[in-house]
């Protein structure tokens, strides 16, 4: 007898599993806010009436309201179940068979999971020496079946950025194709190509309330794109994806620029203190504009991450990333955090013996 079969794209898909499994310790592996979200927030869940519950969430006046506080027009922008949806609907609602997702790799996983779920072919471009943006080489590999170009901006795992002047290169080679610039990190950035929404149709940016925010569990980003590209977006995903507790918490998260100004400075601050420690340990990195540096361990990372988690300290390994043999990645959160999190680097190298690759 046979069973149902999906389509072939999703049968030729990896599975996608993040390495959850209870994180207990110090997180340092998903590039979340280390401290919390803003109190206010929390007197905002507090207050969660059960009609909140009962009814159907209604995303529109809080769309209302990011939109404003984007200096955007509500039609520009709609809220989603995190960045990730946004990649997720995006993909559905622009690939097709025969298209190409163009992507300079190494970079944020999810582009090329939620591509592969379509009958669309990925291409990568490989980023330049020191992870700089490969922006010949992609500018090169436009074609006629580009279809979506997914650029994050910093990027994860290296942390490097794109300039304003290429992305406008991009988005006037490629005005065929959606041009994603991800803005998940912007806050620990500080630049944003928002304001050239409604100059540029393709262009569509990506903002998300977990990682500065703290927000990472309530599951909430934004897109923002011209209309004209918005209303495909709408037409694909759930009216409900955004859920009543994320848009009750929204506001409270939105005016509180106290406590948002205060923990970027932190990371800020910490980014600067972990990135001389690692200088002073001869530890080679890379500059990040983001909440995380990746670190090259060389042979001995899957050792290093393990003596970290025995310390209760998690970190992510990204050695199997495009050109980032030997990399780990490591959150930067408060100051004092960081410290914690330098203090068992420091333990670990020692119990691991760590010896340069080219020493060892
Ligand atoms: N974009 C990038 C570049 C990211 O690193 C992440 C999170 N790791 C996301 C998007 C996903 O964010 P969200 O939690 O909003 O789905």
């Amino acid at each position: 007898m046979t069973t149902p079969q999906p389509r072939a794209a999703v049968r030729r898909m990896k599975e996608y599993h993040p390495p959850l499994g209870g994180r207990d310790g110090l997180r340092l592996d998903f590039n979340e806010n280390t401290f919390s979200c803003s109190p206010r927030v929390l007197e905002a869940l507090a207050k969660i009436s059960s009609a909140e519950l009962t009814r159907y969430p209604e995303r529109g006046p809080l769309e209302a309201l990011v939109a404003q506080h984007l200096n955007v027009a509500p039609a520009e922008t709609l809220l989603t179940n995190g960045v990730d949806e946004a990649i997720h609907v995006l993909c559905q609602a622009f690939l097709d068979a025969g298209d190409e997702l163009l992507l300079p790799v190494p970079t944020y996983s999810m582009y090329e999971v939620y591509a592969s779920s379509t009958e669309a072919r990925i291409v990568t471009v490989q980023a330049g020496a020191d992870f700089r943006f490969p922006l010949d080489a992609l500018l090169a590999a436009i074609t006629p079946a580009t279809k979506v170009i997914c650029i994050a901006n910093p990027n994860s795992p290296t942390g490097s950025v794109v300039s304003r002047e290429a992305i406008l290169r991009i988005l006037a080679s490629a005005p065929h194709a959606i041009v994603l610039i991800d803005e998940a990190y912007f806050h620990f950035h500080g630049e944003t190509v928002l304001d050239l929404i409604g100059r540029h149709p393709n262009l569509i940016v990506a903002r998300t309330f977990s990682k500065a925010y703290g927000l990472a569990g309530l599951r909430l980003g934004a897109l923002i794109a011209a209309e004209e590209q918005m209303q495909w977006l709408r037409r694909v995903i759930s009216p409900y994806s955004v859920n009543s507790l994320a848009l009750a918490c929204l506001p409270a998260a939105l005016t509180d620029s106290a406590y948002l100004d205060w923990y970027v400075e932190e990371v800020l601050a910490a980014r600067r203190e972990f990135a001389a420690a690692l200088d002073e340990l001869a530890l080679p990195h890379w500059p990040s504009a983001a909440n995380f540096i990746l670190v090259n361990i060389g042979s001995q990372h899957a050792a290093f991450t393990a003596a970290m988690k025995t310390r209760n300290v998690l970190v992510r390994d990204r050695s199997s990333d495009p050109g980032c043999d030997g990399c780990v990645r490591i959150t930067i959160g408060t100051r004092e955090d960081t410290r914690a999190g330098i203090e068992a680097l420091r333990e670990s190298l020692a119990a691991i013996n760590w010896k340069r690759d080219s020493e060892a």
